[in-house]
């Protein structure tokens, strides 16, 4: 198979056709030499504003392919080898138990559905409720401030990312073809078959929604249970490995293979782990505000004359501050809403979402600073109680609803009373507040540099309208714990895996640790039993 790259395409002529033959030009072939072209991804150049092109890589089978590289000696055109996902090869170790999964975020169903693919009859247990009944759960809180701790934003079957703009990006190389594995099965269970090319793909979190419940439907007619209200209360340990779990504080299950995909927001999980001795470390993490600009200001800046061509812009900023830390842009939603993502009593966090349309006024997104060890201290849950501290400071200033000011108000250390041009799109009830009185002043005084920065980048970032919202906490877990080569614990048969436990970042990175998860299980033990 070749690969041809930077094919340039004029966004106003941008079709099949015209692609195919810019190939067959490219390629030097006729169309008769063309057996079969896949658009591997697809991306806009806006570098220069006047000359704004699709640029597109396509992967193509042909009837003589050693003849075009011949004639092809350019790093545009390299012959590549297909990335499919592996056949997991089972072990030999007789499982006494289904394979138990705590958490039905990204991660929990990724890794159950190569179990139930593989024959392995995963059991997930989640504390909230179905993704159906979940969405009721959030509306309501939404609307009426009623939070439910259990069932929420962040859990619930589907995850962190369910009410999310289910952005897929992410730069993890793919030689094992994972990355394509969950494509696939997004695209198989309902995500739209753009995915796949765009070079930022997302799903919008009203297609998400429909796609977790397909994904749910197939692990169960693979032979996989799930259970809602089911929170992973305790775990019983033997001679160093694990012989069971509680649910619920109630009912005891027998289990030697026990899969953590608790996501990054369980910290009475973490805490109950901690206790029982499972190792883990603290991480570095970054917290901030949100920002909210009209998206025509954004699409403006990123395409100029075409921004009317082109779908809503996205953008991703760095800086450095004086004070020698990280300020960036995270979790940028184009045409999205600034959510309450709360799921603790008396602590309030917010994220962005956007529906796959990206159709909202406004575009949003995180602006973040690093923090460390040397700001939140030494112990392993010092991060979280740091995160809870400034969760705990946003929801009193708000008086339980979202903290909002106005840039030039934060900059003067004042509350504001009333938003300019910029009309506020959020999910959850807000209210005017000083954000000044909620971060450190280290986190406010680094912000403010950044946005005078991003300001010379997107020109009108820092009007003195553009909305703020606190707090982002969770832009990564606090904690790590710590796994083996073959992704065991301390404690033997215990697999932390995904976000929460501190290896990945994002819905896709957190579905390939939990395939990968799967494949370590796989490995290890047979299925003849079960
Ligand atoms: C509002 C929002 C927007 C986001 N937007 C994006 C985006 O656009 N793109 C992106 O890549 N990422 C996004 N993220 C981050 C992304 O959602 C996470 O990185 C990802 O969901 C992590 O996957 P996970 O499976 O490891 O954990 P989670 O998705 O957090 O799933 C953990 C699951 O475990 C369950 N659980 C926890 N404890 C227990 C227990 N004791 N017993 C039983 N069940 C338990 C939870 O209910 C939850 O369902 C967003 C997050 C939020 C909150």
């Amino acid at each position: 198979m070749i690969r041809v790259r930077q094919i340039k395409l004029d966004i106003k002529k941008d079709s099949f056709d015209n692609l195919q033959k810019k190939i067959l030009t490219k390629l030097k072939i006729k169309i008769n030499d063309l057996i079969e072209m896949k658009i591997i991804k697809k991306s806009i150049d806006a570098r220069d504003k006047n000359n704004v092109f699709y640029v597109y890589e396509v992967n193509v089978k042909l009837t003589d392919e050693k003849k075009a590289l011949e004639k092809n000696k350019s790093n545009d055109v390299i012959e590549i080898e297909e990335e499919n996902y592996k056949e997991i090869k089972k072990g030999k170790i007789l499982l006494k138990n289904r394979p138990v999964v705590i958490g039905a975020g990204p991660c929990g169903l990724f890794c159950a559905l190569i179990l139930a693919e593989n024959g392995y009859k995963p059991i997930i247990f989640e504390r909230g409720e179905r993704v159906e009944d979940r969405i009721n759960s959030v509306e309501n809180f939404w609307k009426n401030g009623i939070l439910n701790s259990e069932s929420n934003v962040c859990f619930g079957e589907g995850g962190a990312g369910t009410f999310s703009d289910g952005k897929l990006n992410t730069l993890v190389s793919d030689k094992e073809g994972r990355i394509k594995k969950v494509y696939n099965t997004f695209i198989k269970c309902g995500a739209p078959s753009e995915i796949s090319i765009s070079n930022k793909p997302h799903i919008g979190s009203n297609v998400l929604r429909d796609v977790i419940k397909n994904i749910r439907n197939r692990i169960i007619n693979l032979g996989g249970t799930i259970y809602y209200h089911s929170c992973l209360t305790s775990i019983n340990i033997e001679d160093n490995k694990i012989e069971s779990i509680i649910i619920n504080k109630r009912k005891k299950i027998p289990c030697d293979t026990l899969v953590l995909a608790i996501g990054h927001s369980a910290r009475d999980t973490i805490k109950m782990l901690y206790d029982k001795g499972i190792i883990m470390e603290s991480k570095a993490f970054a917290v901030g505000l949100r920002v909210q600009h009209k998206q025509e200001l954004i699409n403006n800046s990123q395409y100029g004359k075409f921004s009317k061509l082109l779908p809503p812009a996205s953008y991703k900023l760095t800086y450095q501050s004086s004070n020698k830390r990280g300020v960036y842009t995270f979790c940028m939603c184009p045409g999205g809403y600034v959510v309450d993502s709360s799921c603790e009593k008396g602590h309030l966090i917010i994220n962005g979402m956007s529906n796959h349309e990206r159709d909202s006024e406004n575009a949003n997104s995180a602006i973040v600073v690093t923090v460390d060890k040397k700001d939140f201290g030494e112990n392993p849950l010092d991060g979280i109680e740091y995160q809870r501290k400034l969760e705990a400071y946003a929801y009193r200033k708000g008086n339980g609803k979202i903290p909002v000011q106005l840039y030039s108000d934060y900059i003067n250390n004042k509350t504001s009373d009333h938003f300019g041009s910029i009309k506020p799109v959020f999910k959850g009830n807000y209210t005017f507040a000083n954000l000044n009185e909620i971060l450190p002043y280290y986190i406010n005084e680094s912000i403010k540099e950044g946005m005078k920065d991003f300001d010379k980048k997107i020109n009108g970032f820092a009007n003195p309208d553009t909305i703020l919202a606190g707090v982002e906490t969770r832009t990564s877990s606090a904690v790590r714990i710590i796994r083996d080569k073959d992704f065991l614990t301390n404690i033997k048969g215990i697999y932390p895996s995904g976000e929460g436990a501190g290896y990945s970042g994002g819905i896709t990175t957190s579905a390939i640790d939990g395939i990968k998860t799967a494949e370590k299980i796989i490995e290890r033990y047979t299925n003849r039993n079960l």
